[in-house]
């Protein structure tokens, strides 16, 4: 449970990643929040729940082979 002051933002709260981070592993780039958010060096999320936010990359970044191989996976 959450001990700060003011309290983190829930893990399903719209700015859940304002948590306090609370493990970092930048050789591994992740790092746990508070709420039990991982946030990824990438601006990946995967939520507690297992729910993976969208990835908030600039879209220059995605290229036309990265849009077709997630399209497969999903
Ligand atoms: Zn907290």
């Amino acid at each position: 449970m959450c001990q700060h002051q003011p309290p983190c933002p829930k893990a399903d709260a719209i700015d859940h990643n304002a948590a306090r981070l609370v493990a970092y592993h930048p050789e591994q780039g992740w790092g746990l929040l508070c709420n039990q958010v991982i946030v990824f060096d990438d601006s990946g999320e995967l939520l507690p729940d297992g729910r993976t936010p969208a990835a908030r990359r600039p879209q220059t970044e995605l290229t036309a082979a990265t849009v077709t191989t997630s399209r497969r996976a999903a």
